[in-house]
C-alpha cells in the first residue's frame, strides 16, 4: 500500500480548495489536494464581490483574475416588469466563469509545488479520537496529514466522517440556468427581474460573446414549462417578466436549460481536532446573495493563517480553529438568514424592498462605508 505524508490534505479542488492550497503552498507547506473529478470543477458562481476582491488583492491575484473578467458596478431590479431599484457597487464586482476563475488559481498552485491527485475518491477517514489520523483512498492509497480540510462541496464526505449535523432547507422555487449568445441589452446592464407569481430571472454577460441567464420559478410551473409545455410557454412567461431584454427572447427560446439544486445549509461545527470544513462543505446560502464565493475566499485566507501560525502543534491548531475559524459560522449564518429572508419576498415588491440589505449585498462581511448605494426607482 502506498502511503504519502504531507502537511495539509485538502479534499476538493474547487475555489476553496485551490485557493487554500495556493496560500499554503506559498508559505512552504507540502499540500496534497485530492479531487474526485478529472480536473477542477466547472459549476459554480460567476461573481467575485468586494470581500472576495479584497482577499485576491491582499495576495496579489487581482490582476490575474481581472485580466479576462468583466467589471460591472450596477444591477437594476424590476418587479412585474417595472424598474424598482438600482444597486451600485462602489468598487464594482468581477464576472468570470467559475471554471476559469478556479483554473487561474489552480495554475498558480503549480509554481508552489502543490500536488493535485485527480480522479481520486476518498474511501474513509481513519479517526484517532477527535483527530483525523489518515485518509484512505478508494484505490488503496493512504494519505497522512497534520491537517485535513474538507473543501469537498455540499455532499462533503469529510463533513460526514467528522459526524457534523447539518440542517438543509429548501426554497419555494427551483432554479434553471442557460448560457446563451450575448445580446446588446444584456451587454448594457445586469438586470434582475421578479414578479408577483414568484418567478425571477437574472441576465448578465460572462464574456464578450456569451450571457448567463437564470430563471427561478415555483415547482409546479417548472414541471409545466420545462417538462411538458416547452419553449413557447417559457417565452410567453418571460415576455411579461424580462421586460427590458426583448432582444434576448430569440436566444432564450432555443436555450438549453439546466436545473441547479439550491438549498440553504447550516452545519453544527466547522472543525474538529485537526480537520476543518471550507466553502460549500460548510455552508450554502441562496445564490441571489451573490456572496458565497467571496466568503469562501475569505474563509480560506483565515484557515491558511491559522494553519501556518499553529506550526504543526495540534493542540494549538484546535484552539485557533475554535477561536479564529468557528466564528465564521455566525457570519455565514447571517448571510444564509438574509438569503432566506430575501427569497421569501420575490413575489412581493414592498417586502422585497424592506428585506433588501445593501450592506450584505454590496459589502458582505466587510465594513460598509456608510453611504447610500441603492436608488429606489418609481
Ligand atoms: C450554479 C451556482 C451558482 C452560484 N452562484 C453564486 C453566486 O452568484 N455568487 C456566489 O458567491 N456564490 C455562488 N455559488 C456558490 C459558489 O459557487 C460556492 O460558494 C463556491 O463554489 C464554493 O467552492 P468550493 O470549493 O467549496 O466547492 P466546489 O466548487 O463545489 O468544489 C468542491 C469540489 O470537491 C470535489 N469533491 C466532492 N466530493 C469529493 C470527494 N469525496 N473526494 C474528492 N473530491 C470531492 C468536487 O468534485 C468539487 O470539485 C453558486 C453555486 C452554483 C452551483
Amino acid at each position: 500500500m502506498a502511503v504519502t505524508s504531507c502537511d495539509v490534505a485538502i479534499v476538493g479542488a474547487g475555489l476553496g480548495g485551490c485557493f487554500l492550497a495556493l496560500l499554503l503552498g506559498r508559505s512552504g507547506r507540502h499540500v496534497v489536494v485530492v479531487e474526485q473529478g478529472p480536473s477542477v470543477p466547472t459549476a459554480g458562481a460567476d461573481f467575485v464581490k468586494r470581500p472576495g476582491m479584497q482577499v485576491l488583492a491582499r495576495h496579489g491575484l487581482v490582476s490575474l483574475v481581472e485580466r479576462h473578467a468583466l467589471k460591472r458596478d450596477i444591477v437594476r431590479y424590476y418587479h412585474d416588469g417595472e424598474p424598482i431599484q438600482e444597486c451600485t457597487y462602489p468598487d464594482g464586482f468581477l464576472i468570470r466563469p467559475y471554471r476559469e476563475l478556479v483554473e487561474v488559481i489552480y495554475s498558480s498552485c503549480a509554481m508552489q509545488g502543490v500536488e493535485f491527485w485527480f480522479d481520486s475518491q476518498i474511501d474513509h477517514l481513519a479517526m484517532d479520537g477527535d483527530r483525523v489520523e489518515h485518509l484512505s483512498l478508494a484505490d488503496g492509497r493512504e494519505l497522512r496529514a497534520n491537517v485535513v480540510i474538507g473543501a469537498d462541496g455540499t455532499r462533503s464526505a469529510v463533513r460526514q466522517a467528522l459526524g457534523f449535523d447539518k440542517e438543509s432547507t429548501s426554497y419555494p422555487h427551483l432554479l434553471r440556468v442557460a448560457t446563451v449568445p450575448l445580446t446588446a441589452s444584456v451587454a448594457q446592464l445586469n438586470r434582475l427581474y421578479f414578479n408577483s407569481d414568484g418567478w425571477f430571472s437574472y441576465l448578465y454577460p460572462i464574456n464578450h460573446d456569451q450571457a448567463r441567464v437564470f430563471v427561478g420559478l415555483p415547482a409546479d410551473d417548472d414541471r409545466e414549462v420545462f417538462g411538458t409545455a416547452g419553449a413557447p410557454t417559457l417565452l410567453n412567461a418571460l415576455s411579461g417578466l424580462v421586460t427590458d431584454n426583448a432582444d434576448a427572447y430569440t436566444v432564450l427560446g432555443s436555450a438549453s436549460w439546466q436545473a441547479i439544486p439550491i438549498a440553504a445549509m447550516r452545519v453544527a461545527a466547522y472543525h474538529k481536532g485537526n480537520a476543518a470544513l471550507l466553502g460549500s462543505a460548510a455552508f450554502a446560502c441562496h445564490p441571489m446573495t451573490g456572496m458565497g464565493m467571496s466568503y469562501t475566499l475569505h474563509d480560506a485566507e483565515i484557515l491558511a493563517e491559522i494553519i501556518c501560525a499553529a506550526e504543526g502543534d495540534q493542540d494549538l491548531l484546535d484552539k485557533m480553529l475554535e477561536t479564529g475559524y468557528e466564528p465564521r459560522r455566525r457570519r455565514h449564518g447571517e448571510l444564509i438568514d438574509y438569503g432566506d429572508a430575501l427569497s421569501g419576498t420575490f413575489h412581493d415588491k414592498p417586502s422585497y424592498l424592506r428585506a433588501f440589505r445593501q450592506d450584505l449585498h454590496v459589502f458582505g462581511d466587510t465594513e460598509p462605508i456608510g453611504e447610500e448605494f441603492v436608488k429606489v426607482m418609481g
